[in-house]
């Protein structure tokens, strides 16, 4: 019945160049997402993106585009002709659509097309009475609080009727913030640290260290498959495999057990800065929370932070387990994230972790280690997957060639 969708963007913030770029970024990620369900014609006008003929696919296009950041809602829309006989029976469809068994309604009428011999009043009084007389169940008008809204937009050459709203994620556009370089671990936290970077425009690309055989091949199929689960937001994701083994046997071997998870995380923030620097990302993303683990307090986050020199986001840092856990629903990734295989930070956990370690003491603890050697050569025996929501379609031996 629907014949064409319309796409609502844009935060009101947004003005001028970086408005215009935000409605260009946009309209690509459309067309990439879409693209393996149809080749359909995109136009924008009015501060509003339609996609024009989709017709029997209305369903399955909506449904890829509510995932896309940037957008704020859609709804399929039937376009008619300016002749009020037709118009009427479309609008007539459209709310049995949406109000099927009785209820309340109004209609308001936009109209932009100001040649139109009808004012907006008089379209609204004759498309309400022609559905109060031929809707087939009880209807009333409510013009406060109505179950259905039918709306009609007199355009210079053809008329919307539409009534459903579907929420997307609103946000920013994928690619208007640059790019950054996502610590992914298995667990719950670190892919809604990514989609929420996402949501904020950030191209993301994902680390994860993997210390096989102290983490299971397992472990690291659940990080590619959240990863391909983020992807079906982004369209692709590149995903470092970081080859941690090596770096963790030394730590084990040289370091105190107290500072093991102090240090093994530093080593992270180190290697991490040295790939983001590799694949030009401007940022670290994790998915730390205040107090939620000893790396997590204040002091550990201090003491980690300071081995690296590029901002590092943490976009839920003063969120509960409880907010963490309701997004990751939302988003897909809770069922995965929450199977039991481990990550290398659940092998190596001390006894007694410290809670409150000084820059000084972890420091002295890493004297025995050659971080740069250690460094390059984990990078060097790390691969890449590139992964969309299909799963993996290509990998690379080397991070350079990953481009
Ligand atoms: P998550 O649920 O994201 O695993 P967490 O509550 O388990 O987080 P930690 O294990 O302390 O917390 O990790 C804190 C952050 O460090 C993670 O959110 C993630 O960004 C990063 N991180 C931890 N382990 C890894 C790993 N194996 N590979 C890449 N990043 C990791
Ligand atoms: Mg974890």
């Amino acid at each position: 019945m629907y014949s064409d969708i319309l796409v609502r963007y844009g935060e009101i913030s947004l003005k001028g160049k970086n408005r215009k770029l935000f409605e260009k970024i946009l309209m690509q990620n459309i067309k990439l997402r879409i693209r393996d369900i149809g080749r359909f014609t995109i136009e924008r006008t009015f501060g509003r993106i339609y996609l024009r003929k989709v017709n029997e696919l209305t369903d399955k296009v909506i449904q890829r585009l509510t995932m896309i950041p940037g957008v704020v809602s859609v709804s399929p829309v039937v376009r008619a002709g300016l002749d009020l006989d037709e118009f009427k029976e479309c609008a007539l469809n459209v709310l049995l659509d949406a109000l099927p068994n009785g209820g309340t309604f109004k209609v308001e009428t936009k109209r932009a097309n100001k040649q139109y011999p009808l004012k907006s009043p008089e379209v609204t009084r004759i498309l309400g009475g022609h559905l109060l007389t031929n809707y087939p169940h009880e209807l009333t008008v409510d013009v406060h609080n109505p179950d259905v809204i039918v709306y009609i937009e007199i355009r210079e050459h053809d008329v919307y009727i539409y009534s459903k709203v579907v929420a997307g994620p609103g946000g920013l556009p994928i690619g208007a913030s640059g790019r950054g370089l996502l610590l992914i671990s298995g667990g719950i936290d670190s892919p809604v640290a990514g989609w929420m970077g996402m949501k904020r425009g950030v191209t993301i690309d994902a680390l994860h260290f993997h210390s096989f055989p102290f983490t299971s091949e397992r472990s690291k199929e659940k990080v590619i498959e959240l990863t391909r689960i983020l992807a079906q937001y982004s369209g692709r994701i590149r995903l470092v495999i970081g080859h941690f083994t090596d770096i963790q046997k030394a730590i084990g071997l040289h370091c105190p057990e107290k500072l093991h998870i102090t240090i093994m995380r530093r080593m992270m923030f180190r290697m991490a800065t040295k790939v983001a620097d590799m694949l030009n990302a401007k940022v670290l993303l994790t998915g730390e929370s205040i107090g939620q683990v000893a790396s997590q307090t204040l002091e550990s986050m201090e003491v980690i932070n300071a081995v690296t020199n590029i901002p590092v986001l943490r976009p839920l840092i003063t969120a509960d387990k409880t907010e963490i856990i309701d997004i990751a629903r939302k988003i897909g990734t809770f069922e995965t994230s929450i199977l039991p295989y481990e990550d290398c930070c659940t092998v190596f956990v001390p006894e007694a972790p410290a809670t409150k370690p000084k820059i000084k003491d972890a420091e002295a603890a890493e004297v025995n280690l050659d971080i740069d050697q250690l460094i390059e050569d984990a990078i060097n025996k790390s691969e890449v997957l590139i992964v969309t929501s299909d799963g993996i379609v290509a990998e690379f031996d080397r991070i350079g060639d990953s481009e």
